[in-house]
């Protein structure tokens, strides 16, 4: 056959097998209430296949989140509403109204022998109690009798629905060796069905788990409204273009009890991870609901495979180091943001989370809070170094600027304070950013321009989400400058100021690779069902912050300065070439700080960037991140000798 001509054919093969489906469509779910019974003895019955969901890797290929075999048993409705009439010696009028059933209960049992058989068998063959068995029965029917009375009010007759004719699951979760004990004596099992059903695991437990997320059923109201939306999409789709994505009128949608993914990556990439439900369509018919044949199959097509920037090495490490403090650790790659580790205390172990969920909701301590991009919180020092390049940059200051700090200064009849309550004494910025003297930064405040201070913070990304392809990331808040007062409490990281910690991560990481604002993400790429790469993760660098080099250089010594013999000195961090910057924020309780450490590693040749929060803590910026920062270390260089 030509090309041409084979081409003319498979086209009117494809229009035409489109027309059955569209039609087929129609008459069994958009119409299928006007259908409802239609046909007592044939109908149609679709039946779906479920799709395997994309796998999550870490960036060396480490599984982080797979589809496992599950099997549920689902046992034909008549074969339930008989076992619960028999067993439970309850009645459904409709039944014992019908003119057998008008006898004796001894005549109903007798008669629906076969019925029963499941019960018996099913319970023995996986070990359940026949109760559990009737229980589950008994929710199945009372939502089907509900259905089928409110369906035969409406057209005030007697009416045939669909979920008569369905099998319904009753048994979950069956492990493979029991299904099989099923599977091969199906004349033992009569009206029941083995369904296989993807389960998401992540092997890992709970490592990276508020970057991954997790699985959850649909509610019903996002059931009705992915499934108006589907249905729109097919409406749509069979009335006007048929040529374009045609293909995919041939799959479901989602199905009512489908999971989807929440929080994390599993719900911001929930579309290629999902993949493409398939459909059997079969003729049964309605004397004893056999299924007389495959009328046509469409076998489903499995999700994309997710590789994420994560290194589990990296981020068991920080989960490691963060220990059971409330906080946050970040590593990022300075360079092309991509995340290497981002940990967040407490978490949660997204594989029993369906069971978990009630208690772990109610914890004050919120476990499903992600606090590296969810908490938003004063930075505290840390934010010195923007007030220092505002300041630096329109010269309200240079490097040979001094204040003297005697522990506190004042503004109008407002006192503030340093944190060393005797005082820095003449203290320059050389000093100040490695001391922390506040001082230095409220006395500079005075003559700063509030709008290029305001500017400058913006420019920083302050007060904007970063963009992190991870769900519900906080933009904080970055204060309208409006008096001296206000203006000098944002200059040492506090008042109505607030950052998450993916933000400061991304400006010491500007201060490190020369101002350009990265772009944070996790994904690193998607590969499809049989490894080839579809896309891989190409971020924009819009951002880039102008910096003059002097200033760059002023900033970047002082943060060295820091470790060598600021507020992080002995503390081990200088072998490891680490610049960077501690921070003490008030919670407005006494005694009780959110301790910070942001900075990059190597100092002369940056690779990493990192920030550390430590939430609630009666200790300083240095004392509490300090040592968090040198297990951290050694983690990222593990070939270096510990000197200390
Ligand atoms: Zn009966
Ligand atoms: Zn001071």
């Amino acid at each position: 056959m030509s090309p041409f001509r084979f081409k003319v054919v498979f086209m009117v093969f494809l229009l035409f097998f489109l027309c059955i489906v569209v039609r087929l469509f129609q008459l069994q779910i958009i119409e299928s209430d006007k259908y409802r019974g239609i046909s007592k003895t044939r109908r149609i019955h679709t039946y779906p296949l479920e799709a395997v969901r994309g796998s999550i890797f870490d960036r060396n290929g480490t599984v982080l989140a797979v589809d496992q075999h599950a099997f549920d048993l689902s046992v034909k409705y008549k074969n339930l509403l008989y076992s619960y009439i028999v067993h439970r010696k309850k009645e459904i009028s409709r039944i014992s109204e019908l003119e057998i059933h008008k006898k004796t209960k001894e005549a109903c049992i007798e008669c629906h022998k076969e019925e029963d058989v499941w019960l018996e068998n099913v319970s023995e063959a996986l070990s359940i109690p026949k109760k559990d068995l009737l229980d589950n029965s008994e929710q199945v029917i009372m939502k089907v009798e509900r259905l089928k009375r409110i369906v035969e009010r409406r057209n005030g007759r007697s009416i045939l629905v669909k979920e008569e004719t369905d099998f319904h699951p009753v048994v979950f979760d069956v492990s493979l060796e029991k299904i099989i004990s099923v599977d091969v004596k199906k004349e033992d099992f009569p009206g029941v069905r083995v369904n296989p059903r993807p389960k998401r695991i992540y092997p890992q437990q709970r490592l990276a788990s508020h970057i991954l997320g997790y699985m959850g059923k649909l509610t019903d109201e996002e059931w009705k409204m992915h499934s108006d939306r589907w249905n729109d999409f097919i409406l749509n789709a069979s009335l006007s273009d048929m040529s374009e994505d045609s293909s995919s009128l041939l799959y479901d949608g989602y199905a009512k009890d489908d999971c989807v993914g929440r929080f994390g990556v599993e719900l911001y990439y929930e579309e290629e991870l999902r993949g493409l439900r398939g459909k059997r369509f079969e003729e049964i018919t309605c004397v004893n609901t056999e299924i007389k044949k495959v009328v046509l199959e469409r076998p489903p097509l499995q999700g994309n495979n997710l590789y994420l920037t994560i290194d589990s090495q990296i981020q068991a490490c920080s989960e490691e180091a963060l220990g059971k403090h409330l906080g946050a650790i970040i590593v990022m790659d300075t360079w092309t943001g991509e995340i290497l580790s981002m940990a967040s205390n407490p978490d949660f172990n997204p594989n029993t989370i369906n069971n978990d969920f009630q208690e772990l909701s109610t914890l004050s301590s919120k476990p499903f809070l992600n606090r590296a991009i969810q908490g938003a919180l004063p930075p505290g020092s840390i934010f010195k170094i923007i007030t220092a390049i505002s300041a630096l940059s329109d010269q309200s200051i240079d490097t040979r600027s001094s204040f003297v700090c005697q522990g506190f200064t004042n503004y109008k009849n407002i006192i503030f304070r340093c944190w060393s309550q005797y005082g820095h004494g003449l203290i320059t910025l050389q000093d100040a950013i490695p001391y922390s003297c506040n001082v230095f930064f409220f006395e500079t405040a005075k003559s700063l321009k509030q709008e290029n201070f305001y500017l400058w913070s913006k420019k920083f990304g302050i007060g904007e989400k970063t963009g992190i392809d991870i769900p519900y990331e906080k933009e904080g808040n970055m204060p309208k400058l409006k008096t001296t007062a206000m203006t000098m409490n944002v200059a040492i990281g506090q008042g109505a100021l607030l950052t998450t910690p993916l933000q400061c991560v991304r400006i010491y990481a500007a201060l490190a690779n020369g101002g350009t604002l990265v772009y944070p993400h996790v994904l690193l790429k998607f590969t499809d069902s049989r490894g080839g790469t579809i896309q891989a993760f190409r971020p924009e660098n819009k951002n880039k912050v102008v910096l003059s080099p002097a200033v760059l250089d002023i900033i970047r010594n002082s943060l060295q300065d820091v470790v060598i013999r600021g507020t992080a000195k002995n503390m081990g961090l200088e072998v490891y070439k680490v610049a960077g910057k501690t921070g003490t924020a008030e919670t407005g309780k006494k005694g009780v700080n959110h301790a910070w450490f942001a900075g990059y590693v190597p100092y002369d040749k940056p690779r990493y960037s990192f920030v550390i929060l430590i939430e609630h803590t009666s200790g300083h910026g240095g004392e509490v991140a300090g040592p968090i920062a040198r297990k951290l270390m050694t983690a990222l260089f593990p070939e270096i000798e510990q000197s200390s």
